[in-house]
């Protein structure tokens, strides 16, 4: 039975990824760059600033100029700050995203069960999405049982975000578990070495979340509720 619960935030607990999608699309536009919904979701997980020093990357790959091109390495970090600020910003302006149906319920059920933790593990630094966590799903979560973008030195898919927040129960392993929904998630927590639930919200085919190493894979947040219940009940 797991006594702590590391949920991701974006695609897990809010539908917010066709938002990031467009902000990241059209500020990438804005900058002569490309980044397509579809790669959006490919990199899902990563922290900003790691999305946009990749999408530079590769710009330079295919011998495009960029604007960093004659830039030394504090001056590319400052723009690439500047650049994702346009994008907290742009998806701000799009609105409020709405809770993936199901999410409070099954936070609800765990909160129930005394002595469980529930944590937020999540490579954002959108102050708006935090707002909008207390809104979503009042008396949840507390910034001490939080590791943001802001928390880390290194973001998924390496393991330190997973880690951090381990490290932090003062539990052992085996009594944590991570609800994701990306495959560099799924990556970064079981490089952590933590069982991993996979919440698939999106349109990944379930073969990505299998080769990265879940090892439970359900279609919504009612189904994974179940096996949580499930599992619970036969322990
Ligand atoms: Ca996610």
């Amino acid at each position: 039975m797991h006594k702590a619960y590391f949920f991701d935030m974006d695609g897990t607990l809010f539908d917010s990824m066709p938002h990031h999608a467009q902000a990241w699309e059209e500020v990438a536009r804005r900058h002569g760059l490309t980044f397509t919904p579809q790669e959006c979701y490919r990199e899902e997980g990563r922290t900003g600033v790691d999305i946009l020093a990749e999408i530079f990357r590769r710009e330079q790959e295919k011998g495009h100029h960029t604007e960093i091109d004659n830039l030394g390495s504090e001056e590319r970090q400052r723009h690439i700050r500047t650049v994702y600020q346009e994008k907290s910003d742009r998806f701000h302006q799009l609105g409020p995203v709405l809770p993936i149906e199901g999410a409070y319920e099954i936070l609800l059920y765990l909160q129930s069960m005394s002595g469980t933790q529930i944590w937020i593990v999540t490579g954002s630094a959108q102050q708006t999405l935090f707002d909008q966590l207390s809104t979503a799903f009042p008396g949840i979560f507390t910034r001490d049982r939080m590791i943001t973008a802001l928390d880390v030195k290194h973001g998924k898919p390496s393991p330190e975000p997973y880690l951090t927040a381990w490290q932090r129960t003062r539990l052992p392993k085996s009594e944590c578990c991570v609800v994701e929904n990306a495959p560099l998630g799924v990556r970064s927590a079981k490089a952590a070495g933590l069982y991993t639930y996979v919440v698939n919200t999106g349109s990944m085919p379930e073969d990505i979340f299998v080769r990265e190493g879940a090892d439970c894979i359900v279609s919504d947040m009612a189904q994974l509720l179940q096996t949580i219940k499930h599992s619970n009940h036969t322990l």
